[in-house]
């Protein structure tokens, strides 16, 4: 029998605007925006909940935000004061369980299988996290607790405001059959609207199709849509460390001083890892090359980068600055590497608040190209600086 699994998802309310009340109560109950000045360009990156009555959502240009509710407290956002507040909500986390995976600063998933006769009743421990969070933090915080961490997503947003949420083992088909199919994660605008111009509105009509149906039309997005449905989700809870950093090297055939090979080969490997980046769900913002030369020397050269990244191009166009600059052409080179590390959690939602062009579509490119690969195999696509390096 498979191993029973409590996966929480905790997730704070409205967390910057939760922030800034903490730091100054008299914000509380008012229409607070976070997310720049109104009378310029910039969108909401956080709404209070009286500033949604008006309509105000994350995202939505301020100015925007201005017209709807003209009297709303408008505040720049502090994302240092953010991350300190993520910090010591996470540290609450870890009291917990060793097993708590960072979505963004302020949402994680808890890994408490097995944790009972330690804690006590799963409930139980979710009120007192969520208690802790109050009492020392100043926020308040929603839990969704089930058997996966798809279903505990949804139970959290359900739960939201101030709430939680347990759905019991064994009711998870049960529990999403009513919701659109919109609400399930993973299933993005696009792929909702293809579903429901061949009338599939929700979980339960997508659970109703067949898994060769949804593999024939959706291709590798099928099989995860039927486990989808079903409320089904194997991805396991990892933690930070676990993936603390991704790298590959590999020793070349015979020992080479020509610069345009090298690159051919790290241009292969920078693919490589950022594909494997991407399927941890992580930015990397530390990029690091390693070569060895033929007298076994061995240099390394790392590049910290203003933005965490998780493309291709800014991967490699980093690797290949390190080697220009590291690269001697005196002695030839028998083993090449490229890793990443400083991993971050991916917030895509948050870091698009503070900039006004979007990282999304570049992402979306990158995991387009992922699915392809998943496919047809890693060299169904390969960059074409990559071709010579081909391993
Ligand atoms: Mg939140």
């Amino acid at each position: 029998m498979a191993l029973r699994r409590t996966i929480l998802h905790i997730d704070m309310d409205a967390f910057f605007v939760s922030v800034e009340e903490a730091l100054d109560p008299s914000l509380k109950g008012k229409p607070v925006v976070v997310g720049g000045n109104p009378n310029k360009r910039g969108v909401v990156a956080a709404a209070s909940y009286a500033a949604r009555k008006y309509g105000i959502h994350s995202a939505m240009p301020t100015a925007q935000a201005k017209r709807l509710c003209p009297h709303a407290i408008f505040l720049r956002g502090n994302h240092k004061r953010y991350a300190e507040f993520s910090k010591r909500i996470f540290s609450i986390f870890e009291k917990w369980s060793p097993r708590v995976e960072p979505m963004s600063l302020d949402e994680a998933y808890l890994d408490l299988s097995g944790c009972e006769r330690l804690h006590g009743p799963t409930l139980d421990v979710a009120e007192k996290i969520r208690k802790a969070i109050k009492e020392t933090v100043g926020i308040n915080a929603s839990i969704g607790i089930g058997s996966n961490k798809l279903i505990a997503k949804i139970a959290s947003e359900y739960a939201k405001p101030n709430g939680m949420l347990w759905i019991a083992d064994g009711m998870e088909q049960k529990f999403l059959a009513p919701l659109a199919i919109e609400k399930i994660p993973g299933i993005g605008p696009k792929m909702a609207e293809r579903l429901k111009q061949k009338g599939v509105k929700t979980a339960k009509q997508l659970a109703e199709l067949p898994l060769e149906f949804l593999e024939t039309v959706y291709g590798n997005h099928g099989e995860s849509l039927y486990h989808k449905a079903r409320g089904v989700c194997g991805s396991p809870v990892t933690p930070r460390e676990e993936t603390l950093s991704i790298g590959r090297e590999t020793t070349l055939e015979t020992d080479s001083a020509d610069p345009k090979f090298l690159l051919s080969i790290l241009s292969f490997l920078a693919e490589k890892t950022a594909a494997e980046l991407r399927q941890t769900g992580l930015y990397s913002r530390c990029i690091t090359l390693k070569l060895r030369y033929s007298d076994f020397q061995t240099v390394t050269r790392s590049q910290t980068l203003p933005a965490p990244t998780l493309d291709d191009d800014t991967i490699y166009k980093t690797i290949a600055r390190l080697f220009e600059g590291s690269f001697t052409h005196k002695t030839r080179v028998r083993l090449v590497g490229v890793r990443l590390s400083a991993l971050t959690p991916s917030y895509p939602q948050q870091a698009d608040l503070f900039s006004t062009h979007s990282p999304e579509n570049r992402d979306n490119l990158y995991r387009g190209i992922d699915r392809i690969r998943d496919k047809y195999g890693f060299r169904s696509i390969l960059r074409g600086a990559s071709v010579a390096g081909e391993l």
